[in-house]
């Protein structure tokens, strides 16, 4: 047995991790690398191993970062089947598809630009067929707490992450000869506090551990003085006469905050006034939440049985259209708008952060990650002035950076997972080398054998 992994070794994004046991290949995750051009590059990159050597793939989620790869992997020569649970399937369709997309569009510009200097683009990874190749191969018969035969000496059960919908960590239980193994990936593990999906299930004691560690280094804010201080900063907004502008991720958060307003809005605690969701993907994200009670938490599972839409409620506006998205401009107060990018890097946001950015009655809510180099990350900053599509814009409108909100597991959350693994060996992944650093010593403080995962290193039984 041996594990080895080709990808979120020392960083946090292009998951993909080998796990083979007498010849038998499977592929964990085959993510996107992310962030800068550097990294993106490497998307383009053979990959280190032969895609018709694997037997089978397994994804733990929908995220780009775990699933973006898997059209390369088939175009590649991938002709196996690739394992999730249904609301993930769902989910990475339509995730897959959007990257297409947005690929396409951003190669549109770039060619235009080069074709003007007589130069020529790389073309895009993928296309919307290539993805549909590539759902073809997707078997979405997982289901959280049940386990998947993948040959006589191995298994695999899937286990409730609570990070996204549908999201697993994965536990392979596997014979060889006379010995046997008990390898766990935890792929993305979730924050206990939030309501929408489900909180994380503990594993059981295992050999071997490949840990994620994006926040092995910090503790999360407390959840419910966040809900106040969206409470509160919705509220001085409206007195202020201006709009609110959450610029959120398509899958989790979009869903979360749609779910804390409604809490908000029933408690009285907010005053009426539309809420728009106004990003395509994140409408059609939403419908596959409400299509998937399985995977949501049995609160909203228990209102779904009752007729009640968690997300969808009087007030709420979908403006899947151009056209539609337009009509929002009009409005100068009162209004919450919902759109992408999460991080303010493009999409419909930046629209919304045209009209308002410069209006000190109206807000922006920043209530997920904001990495280095991104215009939310310039906002959160305190950045006086911003470029938005070429045009400087001074910054007026109040800013304010909610951290309760994540949806992965704390320092704190993660070592208490990791307990439940008894002394199995600990491999941590997904993280940046201050968070992997920062776990590392906390586990070895416990007496836990913890390496720090190098990429394209086997380990296993010789280890
Ligand atoms: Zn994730």
């Amino acid at each position: 047995m041996r594990i080895i992994s080709y990808g979120a070794a020392g960083q946090v994004t292009g998951s993909c991790h080998m796990l083979e046991s007498e010849g038998f290949r499977i592929l964990v995750d085959c993510g996107m690398f992310q962030g800068n051009r550097e990294l993106e590059a490497r998307n383009y990159a053979r990959f280190p191993f032969k895609p018709n050597d694997i037997d089978v793939v397994v994804l733990t989620h929908g995220h780009l970062d775990h699933c973006g790869r898997l059209p390369v992997l088939v175009k590649a020569g991938y002709r196996g089947g690739i394992i999730t649970t249904s609301a993930t399937r769902d989910v990475t369709r339509l995730i897959l598809l959007d990257a297409a997309k947005v690929q396409y569009e951003e190669y549109a510009t770039r060619r235009r630009k080069a074709r003007r200097r007589g130069e020529t683009v790389q073309e895009p990874l993928f296309d919307e067929d290539d993805v549909l190749v590539t759902m073809d191969r997707v078997d979405g018969r997982a289901r959280n707490g049940e386990r998947v035969q993948l040959n006589r000496r191995i298994s695999v059960t899937f286990h409730t992450a609570g990070h996204v919908l549908g999201s697993s960590f994965l536990e392979f239980n596997i014979r060889e000869g006379k010995r046997s193994w008990r390898v766990i990936f935890s792929g993305d593990l979730g924050n206990r506090s939030r309501h929408v999906v489900p909180d994380p299930e503990y594993p059981r004691p295992a050999d071997w551990v490949v840990l994620e560690s994006t926040y092995g280094d910090r503790r999360h804010r407390s959840f419910q003085a966040s809900i106040n201080e969206l409470a509160d900063a919705i509220n001085d907004t409206f007195r202020r006469g201006g709009n609110v502008i959450i610029p959120s991720f398509a899958l989790e958060r979009a869903q979360d905050v749609l779910f804390y307003l409604r809490a908000l809005r029933e408690e009285k605690r907010i005053p009426l006034g539309p809420i728009f969701l106004d990003s395509p993907l994140a409408i059609r994200l939403t419908n596959v939440y409400r299509r998937h009670p399985e995977a949501l938490d049995p609160v909203l599972r228990r209102m779904l049985d009752q007729g009640k839409d968690p997300f969808f409620f009087p007030g709420v506006y979908l403006t899947p259209t151009a056209e539609e998205s337009k009509t929002i401009n009009a409005i100068t107060g009162g209004a919450i708008i919902i759109a992408g990018s999460g991080m303010c890097t493009g999409g419909r946001v930046l629209h919304h952060l045209r009209h308002n950015i410069w209006r000190e009655e109206s807000s922006v809510i920043l209530v997920g990650f904001q990495a280095k180099g991104t215009l939310g990350r310039a906002l959160v900053d305190g950045a006086p002035k911003v470029r938005i599509y070429g045009e400087e814009f001074v910054v007026r409108a109040r800013i304010y950076t909610i951290n309760g909100f994540s949806a992965h597991a704390d320092q704190a959350e993660l070592l208490d997972w990791a307990d439940a693994t008894g002394d199995a060996r600990v491999l941590l992944v997904h993280g940046e080398d201050k968070a992997l650093t920062a776990l590392q010593r906390k586990l070895r403080d416990k007496g836990r054998e913890a390496l720090i995962a190098e990429e394209g290193r086997a380990y296993g039984d010789k280890h």
